[in-house]
């Protein structure tokens, strides 16, 4: 790595973020040592900007093409995340593969057994003060196998969800409150691939002045209805569990393929020879082809040409969000080129701008002043926002619920409810909700999740404690509800309950 000692201030950012200790300070100056990949996390992080990137690689370095950072890497030396060690003229990964010991038959057979409820929890009933046991326990034969599924509708205060919302628009920042008919009800979290993500409800809130407003929104969600939010200094939502969403007023049916830079991974081969530079801008990562491993392999030379957002690895920038294309602020694509060097360019020169939904793209052309203007898109460039499109995902409105089950909805099966606990971690006992296998989160306590949309009936209620009513079920075999301290009881047959 180059240094610029006239902005270097020997803050020592360098020094200390380096993966590989590959910089030294010495009277507070930086020296790169042999060991040093020219990753540019250093530069990234610098606060002054004295930090370059060399040009040319040196005959001493290959460089990696495991991933995007394209570590150039000198003999007997590791890449920056370690994982790859140069011996020679090839590069070989450091940890051998990790193939998993096979699970048992008797294991498989177990955990098939017990995968789905005899009963579900909804139309069940609760009962009540939590001792008593829940209102049905229900036996069949599978396999040989006594299988007994205990079913209770448990009025859960620790409720909440959280909503994915599959767009490349803003929806609002993270953290942002998130109203329903002026009062919150939630919060924008942290965004997922192609989502925007809301979590709505919780305890705190459920024990707020909004509660039973809250309670109904949930439930209403839950059972698949329409519904309408409002991010504080965002947009407006109308949305529902399965369809598009609508946002501030537009239906939304664009989920990106990927981010820019691997759409540059997939669509490689195709634009070859198709324009001089390919942007394909991102809110995320836009890409910038000339600069990255596959735009060199299909014979792109740099441009000097740079994107609008901060250089994140070679031909990656992170971008920012905004109403314009790909999700980002670019609202005309003669802006996707945020700055190049005039000296390095040509009358003539074409870049073509594209984003990641497939809907748009635009051909800019170098004139004579060099200035960028826009011309014809040619069939071929049209081809590629086409394959873009196809292949771009579906946009819906989906969900997590989240709850706790704690005092009835254990104590209604077993008057021991930490061997219950225990059993579902372990993997004897399986939760489910309304017939959907629940995941239950790793650690103390039954904390678990559940696909709302896999849910087939309108199976939530409420009570004005405030709790949603959530329909559970616990499957086991007799034997392990035995060996819980299941409550004494005739188990009733499945064949019994139908008649
Ligand atoms: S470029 Fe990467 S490896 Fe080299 S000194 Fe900076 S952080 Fe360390
Ligand atoms: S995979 Fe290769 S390029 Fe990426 S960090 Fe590791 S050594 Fe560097």
């Amino acid at each position: 790595m180059k240094i610029n000692l006239e902005l270097c201030t020997g803050c020592g950012t360098c020094e200390k973020n380096c993966p590989l200790n590959a910089v030294v300070l010495e009277d507070k100056k930086p020296i790169f040592t042999a060991k040093c990949v020219s990753c540019s996390l250093c530069m990234n992080l610098c606060p002054n900007q004295a930090i370059s990137l060399p040009d040319l690689i040196s005959d001493d370095e290959i460089v990696c093409e495991h991933c995007p950072v394209g570590c150039r890497i000198k003999d007997g030396f590791t890449g920056a995340c370690q994982r790859y060690i140069r011996k020679g003229d090839e590069l070989v990964p450091t940890r051998s593969l990790v193939i998993p010991p096979p699970p048992s038959m008797q294991e498989i057979r177990q955990e098939i057994i017990i995968s789905h409820p005899v009963i579900t929890g909804i139309g069940a009933g609760t009962t009540y003060p939590d001792y008593i046991p829940a209102p049905y326990a229900v036996m069949e034969k599978r396999d040989d196998v006594d299988v007994v599924t205990v079913v209770t509708e448990a009025p859960l205060t620790y409720s909440s969800m959280v909503i994915k919302i599959d767009t490349e628009r803003f929806i609002g920042n993270e953290t942002a409150p998130v109203k329903h008919k002026g009062k919150v009800v939630g919060h924008v979290t942290t965004e997922q691939y192609g989502s925007k993500m809301i979590s709505i409800g919780g305890i705190n809130l459920m024990k707020g002045k909004n509660k039973v407003e809250l309670t109904r929104l949930m439930v209403n969600i839950a059972n698949l209805e329409e519904f309408e939010l409002m991010v504080e200094g965002g947009a407006s939502l109308l949305l529902e569990i399965g369809k598009p969403p609508i946002i501030d007023g537009v239906k939304s049916d664009n989920m990106k393929v990927a981010c820019g830079a691997a759409i540059m991974g997939m669509a490689g081969p195709m634009l070859k020879g198709i324009a001089d530079e390919v942007i394909i801008l991102d809110a995320d990562i836009t890409g910038l082809f000339s600069e990255s491993h596959v735009g060199k392999l299909m014979g792109f030379s740099p441009t000097s040409i740079k994107p609008p957002g901060t250089y994140a690895t070679p031909g990656r920038y992170f971008g920012e969000h905004g109403d314009g294309w790909g999700g980002t602020k670019v609202m005309d694509p003669v802006d996707a080129i945020a700055d190049f060097d005039p000296d390095k360019l040509f009358p003539g020169m074409r870049v073509l701008v594209l984003e990641v939904t497939g809907t748009k793209v635009a051909m800019l052309k170098l004139n004579e002043k060099k200035e960028f203007v826009k011309v014809d898109v040619p069939p071929e460039a049209e081809r590629v926002r086409k394959w873009i499109y196809e292949n771009r995902e579906a946009s819906l409105v989906s969900a997590i619920y989240m709850g706790g089950a704690g005092g009835s909805a254990r104590a209604g099966i077993t008057q021991n409810p930490i061997a219950l606990t225990k059993a579902l971690h372990n993997g004897e006992v399986v939760l489910s909700v309304g017939g959907v296998k629940a995941f239950v989160l790793p650690g103390g306590g039954i904390n678990f999740m559940v696909d709302i949309s896999k849910i087939k009936w309108r199976s939530f209620t409420w009570v004005p404690s405030p709790a949603m009513v959530v329909p559970i079920e616990y499957t086991m075999t007799k034997d392990v509800y035995y060996k819980l301290g299941g409550h004494k009881r005739k188990l009733t047959l499945l064949e019994e309950l139908k008649r």
